[in-house]
């Protein structure tokens, strides 16, 4: 009974069009490295021919396995069902669409032999992807940075090598709203970087629509900082210093000089103002109370439909 030495976690959702390029390329890849492997493909909920696909794979392929969610449940999920079921001593983590490049594996591995314990990909540049998401990932990735204080590297997705204990650290951390590049981050270990152009997908659409970007900004700051509720106490005292400064100038007004205190539109203003303000920050109080009453439910990340595919005995080994 040979243990695979590497497993691959490639989270899949929708990804007929891409899915054998994308298991052909990583089975190059694991076969050259010359070590005993694993693919682990999490089918999360898709509504497309992606999970039939992967299970043609897992039947002439001993190396690959499949794991089918209920439903659709997210990238996270699908990548954390991942983690909870590899047997290998590194972990390899890559989206289905090929935007990050298999090809990256050996120089990740060469780091974790070297004794890094993560091996995280670095986008030194982004090709093929609109200039909406180039600027928000760009203003995302700094913002988040200088909300927290665990060192979180910019311009960093899931993609990355990194090792069973660091896997484990990760897989133990009770939360459900699970922003993992931010949870490998936090574990700590020996992290480098290994630099690389993300690529155009290969084939078929973003599975993130901006009504999933903007969820997964506020589930990766609202998980890893609580500076936007301090933001309540700072306007807070600066609106009431800024309030009585006008005060004063308004009874300096009524009591010193002969100009009448002009009237409806600035008072409107100002009300509008405050109250626009007090709505956005109980806004904000939301989004940590809405977590905080997700997180209490304790109800599972993820829910297994059924894994297909083989058991360790017939891994499939290069020797
Ligand atoms: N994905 C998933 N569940 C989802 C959305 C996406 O498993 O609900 C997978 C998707 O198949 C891909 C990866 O997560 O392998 C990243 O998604 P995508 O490439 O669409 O995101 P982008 O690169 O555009 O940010
Ligand atoms: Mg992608």
């Amino acid at each position: 009974m040979i243990k695979p030495v590497y497993s691959v976690v490639v989270p899949a959702y929708n990804e007929e069009e891409v899915i054998r390029e994308t298991y052909k390329r990583l089975t190059s890849v694991m076969v050259g490295m010359d070590e005993p492997y694993e693919i682990i493909f999490v089918n999360d909920g898709s509504r497309d021919k992606t999970a039939e696909i992967i299970a043609g794979f897992c039947e002439s392929d001993p190396s690959v396995r499949l794991i089918n969610f209920t439903r659709n449940f997210g990238h996270m999920p699908a990548i954390t069902a991942g983690m909870d079921n590899v047997r290998g001593e590194a972990i390899f983590v890559i989206d289905a669409d090929l935007q990050d490049p298999p090809e990256l594996f050996p120089e990740m591995a060469a780091k974790w032999k070297e004794g890094y314990h993560v091996a995280y990909g670095k986008r030194i540049k982004r090709k093929g992807e609109s200039w909406f998401k180039k600027i928000t990932a760009k203003f995302f990735y700094r913002f988040i940075r200088r909300l927290t204080t665990v060192d979180l590297p910019a311009d960093t997705g899931e993609f990355r090598l990194i090792d069973r204990r660091v896997c484990e650290a990760v897989s133990k951390l009770p939360e459900k709203h699970r922003y993992i590049r931010g949870l490998v981050s936090w574990v700590g270990f020996k992290q480098v970087a290994v630099e690389y152009v993300r690529e155009e997908r290969f084939a078929g659409e973003t599975k993130y629509p901006l009504r999933k970007m903007v969820s997964f900004a506020l589930d990766a700051i609202t998980a890893f900082s609580y500076k936007p509720l301090k933001l309540a106490t700072s306007l807070g005292f600066f609106l009431s210093l800024a309030s009585f400064i006008y005060l004063l100038i308004v009874l300096y007004q009524r009591f010193f000089t002969s100009s009448a205190i002009s009237g409806w539109a600035s008072t409107m203003g100002v009300i509008l103002f405050s109250q626009g303000i007090l709505l956005m920050i109980l806004g904000l109080m939301g989004e940590y109370i809405g977590r905080i009453y997700e997180e209490i439910k304790g109800r599972p990340t993820y829910i297994i439909l059924e894994i297909v595919g083989q058991h360790e005995e017939d891994i499939r080994t290069t020797d």
